[in-house]
């Protein structure tokens, strides 16, 4: 069966791009390995299938899977969430174009933007895209292509109003890219906010369970789709069948482990609250949160990412972060298993020293979809060493 727009998200993301096979019945499509495919007579293809760079089955069942789940008309899946965003910048800007981009950014994609195609001519201001005037002086001092904001942001958790920034990129001819990968499309879908673009690291809560790497654009406009699905053909960096297929198993069930993360991330927010260790929870679903109420406008729920700031300052952070059990100490999020990073040395080490540096004294929590009491166990312990 395949998906219509106006079933429910669980229903789409079971069935959109998910039909049976013809010949077999089999109720899960098969995975295509093949990288090559049989002609008819020159250039009489079966289906439009011809080379596996061009098109693969398996894949474009996790693409339209993933076009159903954001609302967009078209979507590409890539080898990463990098290699998603470098061709996306790549099919749609031009050197002289500029982008402005959260002064939070996940540290990759500003290593991408600043240092791999800054060279190629590609400008960029990161600005705090919650301070929305910033934004629009920042996109009107240059010939801004792209306004490009993750939110919840990585790792501080700001919320930016999507909608609004939408009309400050549009107001002034740029477009507006949301990488989608923190809330996934199950808590909040920007292309219906106005976005042009949503981008994600599949890799993260789409894949789930921390075993594929993998990247993806979404777009509701032929046009950009048109230029994107060029470059994916033209550079190549597309998902291997293998991994086209873990993710599209793994976004079956975005819906149902996105609630349980949800919930544990909440639990986890509040304990830690209480806390005399700790000197800020940065975690949207608390009322203090300076997002909150814009996050309950535009998110389903609040996610299961939740960043910690010690009063012991960095030695509290360090420690803490090597004296859990269940929380793993790793780089990445969004799997079923709990993990824990120390952002200014991992994830955003290669922003150190640059506008974008995390403060010391940060962690940040992927709560997973263990049993909260024994997340939240973990933490006690762990605070226990804490100098
Ligand atoms: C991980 C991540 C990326 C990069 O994706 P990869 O799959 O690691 O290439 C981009 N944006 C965000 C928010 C991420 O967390």
């Amino acid at each position: 069966m395949s998906a219509s727009q106006n079933q429910g998200f669980n229903t789409r993301a079971v069935h959109a791009g998910q039909d049976f096979e013809p010949r077999t019945g089999a109720v899960v499509p098969p995975l295509h390995f093949s990288s090559t495919y049989a002609q008819d007579g020159i250039g009489n293809l079966r289906d439009g299938y011809e080379y596996g760079r061009g098109g693969n089955p398996t894949r474009d069942s996790l693409q339209e899977q993933l076009a159903a789940l954001e609302g967009g008309t078209h979507a590409y899946s890539f080898s990463s969430g990098l290699a998603a965003e470098d061709s996306l910048i790549r099919a749609l800007t031009r050197p002289g174009d500029h982008i402005v981009l959260g002064n939070d950014a996940y540290g990759g994609t500003y290593r991408l933007i600043s240092r791999v195609l800054g060279d190629w001519g590609i400008g960029n201001t990161p600005v705090d895209m919650s301070d929305l005037d910033a934004v629009a002086s920042a996109v009107a001092a240059h010939k801004t292509r792209f306004v490009w904001v993750e939110t919840p942001s990585n790792p501080l958790m700001k919320i930016t109003d999507i909608e609004a920034l939408a009309k400050v990129a549009h107001d002034a001819g740029a477009l507006l890219v949301v990488d989608n990968t923190f809330a996934s499309p199950y808590l909040q879908t920007p292309l219906a906010l106005g976005a042009d673009v949503v981008v994600h690291s599949t890799t993260k809560y789409i894949g789930g369970h921390s075993d594929v790497v993998g990247g993806a654009i979404v777009v509701k406009d032929a046009e950009l789709a048109e230029k994107i699905g060029f470059v994916q053909f033209a550079v190549g960096a597309v998902s291997g069948p293998m991994d086209a297929f873990l993710t599209t198993r793994g976004l079956k069930t975005l819906g149902v482990r996105m609630d349980r993360h949800s919930d544990n991330g909440q639990a986890v927010a509040e304990w830690l609250l209480e806390r005399p260790e700790v000197e800020a929870v940065l975690y949207p679903g608390l009322p203090s949160h300076p997002g909150h109420d814009l996050a309950r406008k535009q998110m389903r729920k609040f996610g299961g990412m939740v960043s910690v700031q010690f009063k012991g300052g960095e030695a509290a952070a360090r420690k803490v972060a090597e004296s859990t059990s269940v929380f793993t100490l790793a780089e990445s999020l969004g799997g079923i298993e709990s993990l824990m990073n120390y952002p200014s040395e991992m994830t955003h080490a290669s922003v150190k020293g640059t506008e974008l540096a995390v403060p010391v004294n940060l962690i940040r929590l992927s709560c997973g979809i263990e049993d909260a009491e024994d997340l939240i166990a973990d933490l006690e312990q762990a605070f226990t060493f804490i100098p």
